[in-house]
């Protein structure tokens, strides 16, 4: 057995939220699964970055299982930067940050960031009708 582990961010279709899809990785690909975050909620959208270890082939199927669900599966990588100088805090970032890690701060009305609540999923990236947000991998 080949032991390995990745990190990966899930975006879970309205019909996955009530499987157990965790359940499923432990029991049926004996992986071990860390979840980092989640948001999981009633007949909705929902997205999660959960940590996998266990045997290299059996997380391979445990991915291609995911996949089978319509779960979009990505891996945790990007390095992401915003040039916080050109941000006209529209806010167009915040909704698709599965973290928080872009989030508005109340009292100033500004779009802060958070690098430490960052994930590297990029869903960001594509959001900021300024691209000013941008990973050091583009
Ligand atoms: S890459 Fe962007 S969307 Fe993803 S966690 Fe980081 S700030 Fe949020
Ligand atoms: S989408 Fe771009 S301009 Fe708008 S708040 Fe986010 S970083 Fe700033």
């Amino acid at each position: 057995m080949k032991e390995t582990s990745t990190r990966l961010v899930l975006h879970f279709p309205k019909e996955t939220w009530d499987k157990p899809v965790i359940y499923k990785l432990v029991k049926d690909y004996d992986l071990i699964v860390n979840i980092l975050r989640a948001e999981i909620l009633p007949r909705m959208e929902g997205s999660a970055v959960i940590e996998l270890r266990g045997d290299r082939k059996k997380l391979g199927d445990a991915i291609r299982f995911l996949r089978s669900l319509k779960i979009k599966v990505k891996p945790l990588e990007l390095d992401i930067f915003r040039e916080d100088e050109k941000c006209v805090h529209c806010g167009a970032c915040i909704a698709p940050c599965p973290t928080n890690a872009f989030y508005l701060d109340k009292k100033t009305f500004r779009v802060e960031f958070d690098k430490d609540k960052c994930v590297g999923c990029g869903h960001c990236i594509p959001a900021c009708p300024l691209r000013i947000i941008y990973s050091a991998e583009f």
